[in-house]
């Protein structure tokens, strides 16, 4: 059958829906000073800062009101929707707090050892010298479930407000100016209905609006599209599915690792690799991290990860050992011609993943997401003071900052690898060393569902699950404490009756089973098939939104409850 693109059926979904007026009468309101949607790096720091920041300003604080910073989460806790690697890069967590030394951190260790090898089926070959963008000397190992709910502690005892449980899922807009936030519903049925406990959202208006929802933000885009934001080339996404083992032995370096059992040549285009890493003395994890442009409809990053575990050197470290989490979460790659063109609107600033602060080349996202939050605070104090809400300022920070001077950098890095590893790996060598100069220009990139998908060979070769190395996705999903509720309405917009590598597609990528082909169409040879969806196996990772649906809000503390991701 020919190849067949997502984007050709596109989801039921249109994001004037989630833009709109408040709608609550003027005495209804919930009335906040700044309004920030997403507790995770970007919105805490945010959130500490201009606490920080207040204590020089009572006339402000005054004006801000009783809760002059409100962060709105929509996992159970703080952390309970945060996934990273994680290798931090330290230089945000000294900013934001000077007095606190790094062993008050939440954090395992420093990194004094890292190695990069080069995986065959059988074979780990270290690469020497290590590709500058691996090194890792000085950073530190962290949870970033932890890290948040770290920040968040740090926030209340500053006198932050943290509405947890609490989805954004209407951005309020008036004269073109952001107002604030709508909360969701509570305690609708399957078909929208009100049920007994059902509790209507709130209009929470605000002076300012801090958008840190992270990768696949849903007011974000919504936003990008309203204001005309988006940047020169659509943002694309990497998949990360991370698990932790306790293990026998302490692991003693940072590992990164190429190749096998990824396809890098340009017709499979399964760019990535997977990174290990110590966790104290006992326990490491270990994620594969693949680009969402592959084009074999039945390429499984849960999978893939699962068979990467069963290579001699990989199997040696987690040996004896028990997987005690699981997640899975999209990261943005497109880099710097990915980001917005605009970071602020009036009333509105965006920071973090969702405006596409991440440097892939080096799978970093944590500290720039905290400094993106510092700045964003700083201009709102300045704006505020002055009665304005024009936060333009925040631009021109983010843009002379270490956030975009390295994503500058390694603008062009990700694009080369849908050429092959060989020939993307050697492109991508030359602009590190050369910090982007050579070959210099901009390499274009489309959208991860215009990828032409056929149904290939790459779920042949995936382990069967024995339950102690290898698993499947529903014991994964169990593992990440997911509490969806069965009866809730679905929160995962695509079409239902599509192409077949359409279908497949959707059944493989997503890592918690949430899409299905009926047995009885599986095993046919119709050209299109109908996919049953049970939305409520869904971790919110966001890879759906990348590959031609559309993850919309469920209702808040659905999803995950990761605690050490
Ligand atoms: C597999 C993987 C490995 C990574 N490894 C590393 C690494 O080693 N080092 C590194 O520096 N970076 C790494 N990153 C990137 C890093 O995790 C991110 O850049 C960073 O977490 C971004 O922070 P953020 O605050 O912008 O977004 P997030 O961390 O995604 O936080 C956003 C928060 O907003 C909440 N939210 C979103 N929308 C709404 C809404 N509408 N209403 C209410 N709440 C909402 C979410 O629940 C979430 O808690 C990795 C990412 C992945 C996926
Ligand atoms: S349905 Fe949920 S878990 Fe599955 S790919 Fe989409 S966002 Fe991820």
């Amino acid at each position: 059958m020919p190849p067949v693109a997502p984007e050709e059926f596109p989801p039921p979904f249109d994001s004037a829906e989630v833009i709109g007026p408040p709608t609550d009468a003027p005495d209804d309101r919930i009335e906040v000073g700044v309004a920030i949607v997403g507790g995770g790096p970007a919105g805490l720091a945010c959130a500490i800062k201009l606490m920080q920041l207040l204590e020089d300003e009572p006339e402000l604080t005054e004006k801000l009101g009783e809760v002059p910073v409100a962060v709105i989460e929509k996992g159970k806790t703080p952390g309970a929707h945060l996934l990273s690697g994680a290798n931090m890069r330290p230089s945000a967590m000294r900013e934001l707090f000077p007095d606190l030394d790094p062993s008050d951190w939440p954090v395992y260790q420093e990194v004094t050892k890292d190695a990069v090898y080069f995986l065959t089926s059988k074979l780990a070959a270290p690469l020497k010298p290590m590709p500058p963008n691996f090194r890792n000397h000085g950073n530190y190992v962290t949870s970033v479930a932890k890290l948040g709910r770290f920040l968040a502690e740090k926030a209340e005892e500053a006198g932050v407000y943290i509405l947890s449980e609490t989805a954004a899922t209407k951005l309020l807009v008036e004269d073109r100016i952001v107002r604030g936030v709508r909360s969701g519903d509570r305690g609708r049925g399957r078909d929208g209905e009100e049920l007994s406990n059902f509790e209507p959202g709130s209009d929470v208006v605000a002076k300012a609006t801090v958008l840190a929802e992270g990768t696949l933000g849903h007011l974000t885009y919504a936003a990008l599209d309203y204001f005309d934001m988006h940047g020169a080339d659509p943002q694309t996404w990497e998949l990360g599915v991370k698990e932790v083992w306790e293990v026998e032995k302490p692991l003693d370096r940072v590992i990164h690792t190429l190749g096998w059992p990824l396809r890098w040549s340009a017709k499979h285009k399964e760019a990535g690799g997977s990174f290990i890493y110590p966790m104290g003395e006992d326990k490491v994890c270990i994620g594969l991290v693949v680009g969402l442009e592959t084009s074999d409809a039945t390429f499984s990053t849960h999978d893939a990860l699962q068979q990467l575990k069963t290579h001699p050197f990989v199997r040696k470290i987690l040996e004896g050992g028990k997987r005690v989490a699981w997640g899975a979460k999209t990261i943005p790659s497109g880099g710097y011609w990915s980001m917005p063109k605009r970071l602020a609107v009036p009333g509105m600033v965006i920071a973090g993943d969702n405006a596409g602060m991440v440097n892939i080349a080096e799978l970093k996202g944590i500290h720039y997401a905290m400094h993106a939050g510092m700045y964003a605070a700083e201009t709102i104090v300045d704006a505020l003071k002055a009665d304005s809400v024009n936060f333009e300022a925040y631009d021109e920070k983010v843009h002379n900052s270490v956030i975009e001077k390295d994503i500058y950098e390694s603008r062009n890095m990700r694009q080369p690898f849908s050429k092959g590893f060989f020939l993307g790996g050697a492109l991508a060598s030359a602009m590190t060393v050369t910090k982007g100069a050579f070959p210099g220009g901009h390499f274009k990139q489309e959208h991860d569902s215009e990828v032409a998908m056929t149904i290939d060979r790459a779920s042949d070769k995936y382990p069967k699950a024995d339950n102690e190395l290898t698993f499947n996705k529903l014991d994964s999903v169990f593992l990440s404490g997911n509490a969806t509720r069965d009866d809730a309405p679905n929160h995962v917009r695509i079409q239902t009756h599509v192409p077949r590598e359409v279908a497949q597609t959707w059944v493989s990528m997503c890592p918690a089973q949430v899409y299905e082909i009926p047995d009885d169409q599986l095993a046919g040879d119709a050209a299109e098939v109908d996919v049953h969806v049970t939305a409520s196996n869904c971790v919110q990772c966001g890879a759906i939104t990348a590959k031609g649906g559309r993850l919309t809000l469920p209702e808040g503390g659905d999803g995950p409850l990761y605690q050490e991701t």
